[in-house]
C-alpha cells in the first residue's frame, strides 16, 4: 500500500491534468511539404473529381518509414514513389504511407497520390446565384484535406501549383500566376496556375465557374481582376473600387504586395470572406448588400461601409496570416487582429477620424459582450473546435491590442516595429513571442508586462474613479480595478477640468488600488478618463 500510493497520487494528478488539456495541434514534427503539384479534372457538371493526382515534395525531417498525410474520405488509387507503389493505409481522415525503404534527414521525395470522388467538404460543388455549377475551394482552418492531400496545419506552408481540367465553357481561376491554358484532346481545357510562394494549406484553392472575369479601372500595383457570376459583371467595377486603394494604403504602410496577382471572387464560401492567397472569395451576396435602403454606405467609394472593411479585411490578410502566418492557432489574432486592425487603418485613412473612433468603439463593445460569455486569454490554448476561435478575442481584441501599441509607442516606433516583424516572417511563420521581439527592437522597451496581460491573460481594464477636492489646492484621485484577476498597469490619460481650464495627466498605476494627488488651483468641474479613446476599458468616475 504505501509504495502504490505516490503512484495513485501521480495518476490522479495526471488525469486531472489531462481533463484541462491544452489542445493538441498538427505540427511539423518528421517531414514537412516542399511543393506541391496537384492535378484535378473535374467531370462536366462540376460534381465530382473525376480523377486526381497530386505530387508532393515532402522533405524528411527526421527518420522515419512512413509519411502520415491528413486527406479526407475520396477514393485513394494508388500511391507512388519515383513511380514505384507504395503500400497505404486510408482511414480517420489520415493517409498513412509506408516507405519501401530507408530515408535519411534531409531527402526529398515525390510522393504522388491518386485519387478521385465527390469530397464532403474543402472543395465546395455547388451553383454560383445565376445557377451555373461552380466549384469553390473553402478550407479554413483545416478542410483542405477533403480534396488535397496535405499536412493540414498553417505552419506547414508550400508553394503550389495548379493543372486543373475542366469544360472548355468554364473559366478557372486559382492562387498564383496563369501560366497557360491548353485545349486538350477531350475539347476539355487544363489550367496551369502556380503560387511561388509558400502559403498556408487552408489558402490553396481554385474557383471554377461560369465567371465574368472584370479587369479593375483602377491602377493597382500588382495585376488586378474580379471574378463574378455572368449577371453580376456591371456590378462588378464599383463593387470591387475600393480593392486598389486598399493594396496601395499597405503597400505604402507595411511592404510591397507578396504575390503574383489578386482576384477578387464572388463565390461560395462559408465565411463573409474567405482571405486565400492571391485568389480571395467572397460571399454570393456582397453585392446585394448594396441594396438595402437602411445601409451605411462610404461616402468615398459609393458602396456599403461594411463592405469597405471586408475587401480591407481580406485584402490584409494577404501580408498578416498569409504571408506571415500564426504558428499555432492560438496566436491566430496575428492573422485576424491584424486584418481587423489593418481594415480600421484604412478606413481611418479614407473615410476619417470619426468613422474609425466608431469601428473601435464598436470593436470595444464586442469584446465587453464577449468577455460576458467567455473569459479566457487572447492566446488561447484550450478551445477545440477551431471554428469557436473566429471570436471577438481574435477579431476586436487583437486589434485593440494593436491599437494600445500604437498609441503607447507611437506612430512611428509601431509601423517600423511592424514592417520590420512582417520582412522578417514574411513567406514563414511567426508567434506572438516574435511579434514582441519585433516591437521591442523598434522601441527600445520591455512589453513582457504588456503582452502577459494583454495577450496570455484575459479580461480588460474596469477602472472605478473617484476623486476628492481636498480644499487644499490638491485633489485626491484614487482609481480602483473592478476586473477579475491581475491589474492593467498601462498608463492613463486624464483630463481635469477646472474653471482654469483642462488639464492632462498620466496616471500609471502599480495595482488594483492606486492613489494619486494632484496639485490644483480649482476644484474640478469634471474629469474624464481615456478621453482619446486609447484604452480598451471601461471606467466608471465619482467625484466631489
Ligand atoms: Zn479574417
Amino acid at each position: 500500500m504505501k509504495i502504490l500510493r505516490p503512484r495513485v497520487i501521480l495518476l490522479l494528478l495526471f488525469l486531472s491534468s489531462s481533463a484541462l488539456a491544452v489542445r493538441t495541434e498538427r505540427l511539423i514534427d518528421k517531414w514537412r511539404p516542399q511543393h506541391y503539384l496537384v492535378n484535378i479534372t473535374l467531370n462536366d457538371q462540376l460534381t465530382e473529381i473525376s480523377s486526381a493526382s497530386a505530387c508532393i515534395y515532402v522533405r524528411i525531417l527526421k527518420p522515419t518509414r512512413v509519411i502520415d498525410l491528413d486527406f479526407g474520405e475520396l477514393t485513394v488509387d494508388r500511391v507512388t514513389l519515383n513511380s514505384k507503389l507504395l503500400e497505404f493505409t486510408h482511414k480517420g481522415e489520415k493517409l498513412l504511407v509506408t516507405l519501401s525503404e530507408d530515408v535519411k534527414t534531409g531527402d526529398v521525395l515525390a510522393l504522388t497520390v491518386d485519387y478521385h470522388g465527390k469530397p464532403k467538404d474543402g472543395l465546395v460543388l455547388t451553383k454560383d446565384k445565376d445557377g451555373h455549377p461552380a466549384a469553390v475551394g473553402d478550407n479554413w482552418p483545416n478542410r483542405v484535406h477533403h480534396w488535397i492531400p496535405t499536412l493540414d496545419h498553417p505552419s506547414a506552408k508550400a508553394p503550389i501549383t495548379f493543372n486543373i481540367t475542366v469544360p472548355a465553357n468554364q473559366e478557372v481561376v486559382a492562387n498564383g500566376k496563369l501560366e497557360h491554358v491548353e485545349t486538350i484532346a477531350t475539347g476539355q481545357r487544363t489550367w496551369t496556375y502556380t503560387e511561388g510562394a509558400p502559403i498556408p494549406p487552408y489558402c490553396m484553392i481554385i474557383a471554377v465557374g461560369r465567371f465574368a472575369k472584370v479587369e479593375a479601372l483602377e491602377r493597382a500595383v500588382t495585376p488586378l481582376s474580379y471574378y463574378v457570376p455572368l449577371s453580376e459583371r456591371d456590378l462588378a467595377p464599383k463593387g470591387f473600387s475600393p480593392g486598389a486603394s486598399v493594396l496601395d494604403y499597405f503597400t505604402n504602410t507595411v511592404a510591397p504586395y507578396p504575390y503574383e496577382k489578386l482576384a477578387l471572387i464572388v463565390g461560395a464560401t462559408r465565411f463573409g470572406g474567405m482571405e486565400n492567397s492571391s485568389a480571395i472569395v467572397f460571399t454570393s451576396n456582397l453585392f446585394s448588400r448594396a441594396a438595402a435602403p437602411s445601409i451605411d454606405m462610404s461616402r468615398k467609394f459609393g458602396v456599403p461601409s461594411n463592405n469597405v472593411s471586408l475587401i480591407a479585411h481580406e485584402i490584409a490578410h494577404q501580408w498578416f496570416g498569409d504571408s506571415v502566418t500564426e504558428s499555432t492557432w492560438s496566436d491566430l489574432w496575428l492573422s485576424e487582429g491584424f486584418a481587423t486592425y489593418f481594415a480600421v487603418l484604412f478606413v481611418q485613412r479614407f473615410e476619417g477620424e470619426d468613422a474609425f473612433r466608431v469601428s473601435m468603439n464598436n470593436a470595444a463593445l464586442a469584446v465587453f459582450a464577449y468577455e460576458k460569455k467567455k473569459l479566457v486569454p487572447i492566446f488561447d490554448r484550450d478551445t477545440e473546435n477551431l471554428m469557436e476561435l473566429l471570436n471577438a478575442n481574435n477579431y476586436q481584441k487583437g486589434a485593440w491590442v494593436l491599437h494600445m501599441l500604437r498609441s503607447q509607442l507611437g506612430d512611428d516606433v509601431f509601423f517600423r516595429g511592424i514592417r520590420d516583424y512582417y520582412s522578417t516572417h514574411k513567406n514563414a511563420t511567426a508567434s506572438s513571442e516574435d511579434l514582441r521581439a519585433a516591437l521591442e527592437k523598434a522601441s527600445g522597451k520591455n512589453l513582457r508586462a504588456f503582452f502577459a496581460r494583454w495577450v496570455y491573460d484575459s479580461g480588460h481594464p474596469q477602472y472605478e474613479l473617484t476623486w476628492y477636492w481636498l480644499g487644499k489646492r490638491e485633489v485626491r484621485i484614487v482609481l480602483t480595478q473592478r476586473q477579475p484577476g491581475n491589474a492593467f498597469v498601462d498608463p492613463i490619460p486624464v483630463t481635469i477640468t477646472t474653471a482654469d481650464g483642462k488639464r492632462d495627466i498620466v496616471l500609471k498605476p502599480t495595482g488594483k488600488l492606486f492613489i494619486e494627488r494632484v496639485p490644483l488651483r480649482q476644484k474640478p468641474t469634471g474629469i474624464e478618463v481615456d478621453p482619446h479613446n486609447i484604452l480598451l476599458d471601461e471606467t466608471s468616475i465619482k467625484g466631489n
